[in-house]
């Protein structure tokens, strides 16, 4: 009960800070580590600005590059849990290009992450709740770029616009979007496969471009409860965002300055929601983007939301680095 009344007190946001290794080309260039992680296990990181300065940031958890994709699924597993429960959840990683926002999200093959863990505990409970409730669980895959909604499931090209509708329940949705149904964990890494694929589609390079977009997973899920007979609809959103590193503004012209504004704009918008939401404010400006518009429904009221704030330990990407933590203390 008191633990609880604790949780709740914290309100539905949560922050987790991941650090990523000093990469071989960072260390074998002899890249100093700015960050400091011993109080990691009471959730502060240390990082040092200078010589003899360190700046302090808490968080709900900190991961140190020894921690892997199964210590982070453990802290984040009950929050995607309770989008069977009814609630709507939204996770999504934020960072500079570089720091492991994929590896979070998506993960490897040989080192899932937590998408794939998502749905394979999903489906755990599913069965172990089969007596009680029925599930049916479908998966969106779009992307954002621009501005512009892409559906990374859809078979034919379309050059219809994919807008956001309010329905009559006040859930948002894009009509059009594929909605796939999966039943299994297989079928699921079949869908993210196809949908990785697509993201490739039209893009000379297919890293530059994802670090651009925003990669966004939606999971459907729709309850029927055999015993009271309630039908719940919920939604959990996974996102891996477009990379946060500002440019110099006299190094981009163009296309890629367009990119870079639609790609603050965003972000700007989703500190703004975020930082709306944890003053309970009562204008809560989901409007000011396509991200922040498709994610209102797992936004604020009792959704709950998790945000994976990823870093680089690299004195190179110091600068990026103190931007991400600001940015993280503004949601806080
Ligand atoms: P981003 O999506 O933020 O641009 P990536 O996920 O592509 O970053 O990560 C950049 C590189 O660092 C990749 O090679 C990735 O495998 C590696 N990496 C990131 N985080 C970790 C981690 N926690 N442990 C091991 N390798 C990592
Ligand atoms: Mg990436």
């Amino acid at each position: 009960k008191l633990h609880n009344q604790i949780e709740e007190a914290k309100g539905n946001i949560r922050v987790f800070c991941r650090c990523r290794p000093l990469s071989k080309v960072e260390a074998s260039n002899g890249h100093a580590t700015v960050v400091d992680f011993s109080a990691a296990k009471d959730g502060d990181i240390g990082i040092l600005t200078g010589s003899s300065t360190k700046k302090t940031f808490k968080f709900d958890r900190v991961y140190t590059p020894k921690d892997d994709q199964v210590d982070v699924f453990v802290d984040a597993s009950p929050m995607v849990t309770s989008v069977l429960d009814g609630y709507n959840v939204c996770i999504f990683a934020y960072g500079q290009t570089g720091t492991g926002k994929t590896f979070t999200m998506e993960g490897t093959e040989q080192n899932r992450g937590v998408n794939y863990r998502t749905l394979e505990q999903l489906f755990k409970i599913v069965e172990e709740r089969k007596e009680i409730s029925t599930y049916s669980i479908f998966v969106s895959v779009l992307e954002v770029y621009n501005e512009q909604i892409r559906d990374l499931l859809a078979t034919a090209p379309t050059t219809k616009r994919l807008e956001i509708r309010q329905a009559s329940e006040g859930f948002h949705h894009v009509p059009g979007l594929v909605e796939a149904k999966v039943e299994n964990t297989k079928e699921v890494w079949d869908v993210l496969q196809v949908g990785n694929n697509a993201r490739a589609v039209g893009s000379n390079n297919v890293n530059e471009h994802s670090s651009r977009s925003h990669c966004m997973l939606c999971i459907m899920v729709r309850a029927n409860n055999l015993i009271t007979g309630e039908c719940t609809k919920s939604k959990l959103w996974l996102v891996d965002l477009a990379g946060s590193e500002r440019l110099a503004r006299t190094e981009v012209q163009g296309e890629r300055l367009k990119e870079a504004q639609n790609i603050n704009r965003s972000l700007s918008a989703l500190g703004d929601v975020i930082s709306a939401l944890a003053t309970k404010s009562s204008h809560i400006p989901y409007r000011n983007s396509k991200l922040t518009h498709l994610l209102q429904d797992s936004l604020g009221g009792d959704s709950k939301t998790l945000m994976f704030l990823q870093i680089s330990p690299s004195e190179q990407d110091l600068g990026e680095t103190l931007s991400s933590l600001n940015f993280a203390s503004r949601v806080r």
